[in-house]
């Protein structure tokens, strides 16, 4: 028995280095790629007015083609970039290729909804980040509101005071702010209505149950209600089905965005769908 744990501990061992070696082979490349951009695109996913059925908003996710590695979903390289803080030099690329792509759209005739973009924790704390949005507003020509952001209750909810500055400088250049994956963090509702955002992401957890359980039908509830008091837009996340689409009617919901009203695309597919039409 002593052998065979010897054993299963150089296994162990040997896995681990294994393990190591991916790990920093993922965080090489990475930084290749915050260094030359080589690899890295964005999709667009579109957000559906629920009454209208236009297209009223689009959130831009990033996408990496590791050279040599393949494609790496962003729930393996989004942490790893957060970690290692590659996330700031690959975040800065994000926003000139999102800021270049509304342009082009732009220069061509089209009117591109706004786009919001994730923002980690390590960004939204950086001392320049409001100078760099006015500037990338600048030099892309954008008009107020073009480009907002999407940040999480965990990043928001520490330095309160500093955050709610950061937010209405923000603010002041049109840009939209929304609270993503709403419900999954501290869910301490009363900080809320001090903080100048406009718009709710309810996390797709709670739309999954929708019609199943009673649950997150009391919760929705809940939330959409207050975001209605406090005078908020509510985007319902992750809607899949026509069933999900058809409970959302009872509560106080502004967008859906899902994969039922439209997956993730490049930027040129977005356009052919949901740009060209419109302005013909
Ligand atoms: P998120 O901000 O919550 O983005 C929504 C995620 O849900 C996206 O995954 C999207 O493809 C996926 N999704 C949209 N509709 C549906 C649906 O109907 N069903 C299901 N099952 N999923 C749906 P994605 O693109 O893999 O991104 C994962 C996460 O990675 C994002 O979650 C966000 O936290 C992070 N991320 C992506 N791009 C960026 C970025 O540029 N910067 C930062 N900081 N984080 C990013
Ligand atoms: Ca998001
Ligand atoms: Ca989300
Ligand atoms: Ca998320």
């Amino acid at each position: 028995a002593k052998e065979e744990g010897r054993n299963t501990y150089r296994l162990y061992r040997a896995e681990m280095h294994v393990e190591d070696h991916q790990h920093l082979a993922l965080e090489t490349a990475l930084r290749n790629t915050a260094e030359t951009g080589e690899g890295l695109d964005v999709h667009y996913q579109p957000l559906i007015d629920r009454d209208s059925g236009e297209v009223k908003g689009a959130e831009a996710l990033l996408r990496w083609h590791a050279p040599g590695l393949g494609e790496v979903s962003p729930g393996d390289f989004i942490p790893l970039a957060e970690r290692s803080g590659l996330i700031l030099p690959l975040g800065r690329r994000l926003m000139q290729l999102v800021a270049g792509q509304l342009q082009a759209w732009r220069e061509a005739g089209l009117t591109p909804p706004r786009v919001a973009i994730n923002l980690s924790a390590r960004q939204f704390w950086q001392a320049d980040l409001v100078d760099e949005v006015r500037r990338l507003y600048e030099a892309h020509g954008l008009p107020p509101g073009q480009i907002g952001f999407e940040l999480t209750e965990s990043t928001l909810i520490d330095q309160h005071q500093q955050a709610v500055a950061t937010l209405a400088a923000l603010r002041d250049l049109g840009c939209h702010i929304a609270i993503d994956d709403f419900g999954t963090g501290y869910s301490s509702l009363s900080y809320l209505q001090e903080l100048p955002v406009t718009t709710l992401k309810i996390d797709r957890s709670f739309i999954r149950g929708l019609g199943e359980s009673r649950g997150s039908g009391a919760i929705l509830a809940a939330v959409t209600g207050l975001a209605r008091e406090l005078g908020l837009r509510v985007v319902a996340e992750g809607v899949e089905t026509e069933a999900q689409l058809e409970a959302l009617a009872a509560y106080h919901v502004t967008l859906i965005q899902g994969f039922l009203t439209g997956r993730p695309v490049p930027g040129a597919t977005f356009r052919e769908r949901y740009l060209d039409r419109t302005t013909a």
